[in-house]
């Protein structure tokens, strides 16, 4: 642009000069104009939206977290560590960064799996630092993915790893969140109905203190539908249930967002319960945080946009905020 003008000054003198200055000043307020304008526009259209569940690994850069959240229209993600990163990492992003990143706590892991001595540790030591707002989802049954990169776990709720995590989430205020694949339980359909069984007596002994199911535990809507209106205290967390992300997946998870927008069986629960959806993307792996994140992140904005605003406020951002204490979100 320097080089530009320079080029007109010498060849047209004074004259040609006002006339381009005059020129730029109406492009940039045409330009500026337009802008501001069409930002407002989609920031006053947008719903904020908060994403409850997502996880950063040594493979991921930090750096390029929150330049993702702004694409994605992601105003805070409730962020924990795994796979070669240190927790403390995440603590301070989410120093460096308290409107956008909430730090969540891991436990999970192989010292989980392991009962280990470290598992305890670890817990403690993040429990300790006050950055941290939430706990991450407690490992109860996670089927084999990826040829053993993320192995079978089977904990049952009473053992001592998510014993420990539940309690320490109860203490801080913050809701439990649970990792279940319920469509993938192993076993005959009596070893499942028990498995059920030992879920519903588990959220009962809860107490209607607040429990949430990542990935919206594999359930089917009709068991979803029968779970929700029995246990006031269930809540489940909405990654990995558009159409978009099971068709890269290859798991059955459920299926809430068809390529048409909500499934009907779906849309019913969201507006018969809405205080008890969360939005959640579950960003995991290192291609899971760049367009396939946006892409969702996109998705469900359309998705929310087709609900009636006071049911797509609830699981975007308010349902979170309720939750763990959380200021008010904005469109970032
Ligand atoms: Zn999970």
């Amino acid at each position: 642009m320097v080089f530009w003008l320079d080029a007109v000054w010498a060849a047209g003198g004074t004259r040609v000069l006002n006339i381009v200055r005059i020129c730029g000043i109406f492009i940039v307020l045409f330009i500026g104009g337009c802008v501001s304008n069409s930002s407002l526009e989609n920031s006053a259209a947008r719903i904020p939206m908060i994403d409850a569940h997502s996880q950063a690994s040594k493979y991921v850069d930090l750096d390029d977290i929150i330049p993702l959240m702004n694409k994605a229209g992601v105003s805070r993600t409730l962020l924990s560590a795994r796979r070669g990163l240190s927790w403390r990492k995440i603590s301070s992003l989410a120093l460096a960064n308290p409107e956008r990143i909430t730090a969540s706590i891991r436990t999970k892991g192989g010292i989980y799996r392991d009962n280990s001595p470290r598992y305890y540790r670890r817990l403690n030591k993040q429990l300790q630092d006050p950055t941290f707002g939430a706990m991450a989802e407690i490992m109860i049954y996670h089927a084999e993915k990826r040829k053993g990169d993320a192995p079978e776990i089977d904990v049952n709720f009473a053992e001592p790893q998510p014993a420990a995590a539940i309690s320490a989430a109860r203490s801080k205020g913050w809701p439990i969140i649970l990792h279940i694949e319920f469509a993938t339980l192993p076993g005959d359909e009596k070893r499942r109905a028990e498995f059920m069984g030992m879920f519903e007596e588990f959220l009962r002994l809860q107490n209607g203190y607040p429990v949430a199911l990542t990935h919206l535990g594999q359930l089917r809507a009709k068991e979803a539908g029968r779970l929700l209106e029995n246990h006031q205290n269930l809540h489940l967390i909405t990654s990995r249930s558009n159409w978009y992300a099971i068709n890269q997946a290859g798991q059955p998870w459920t299926e809430v967002v068809a390529v048409g927008g909500l499934v009907p069986a779906w849309r019913d629960l969201v507006l018969k319960y809405s205080g008890r959806f969360i939005l959640g993307f579950d960003n995991v792996w290192r291609e899971d945080w760049g367009w396939f994140y946006i892409n969702q992140a996109h998705i469900w904005q359309k998705v929310l946009q087709s609900l009636p605003p006071a049911v797509a406020h609830a699981v975007a951002h308010r349902n979170a905020e309720r939750l763990w204490g959380l200021p008010t979100a904005n469109v970032p």
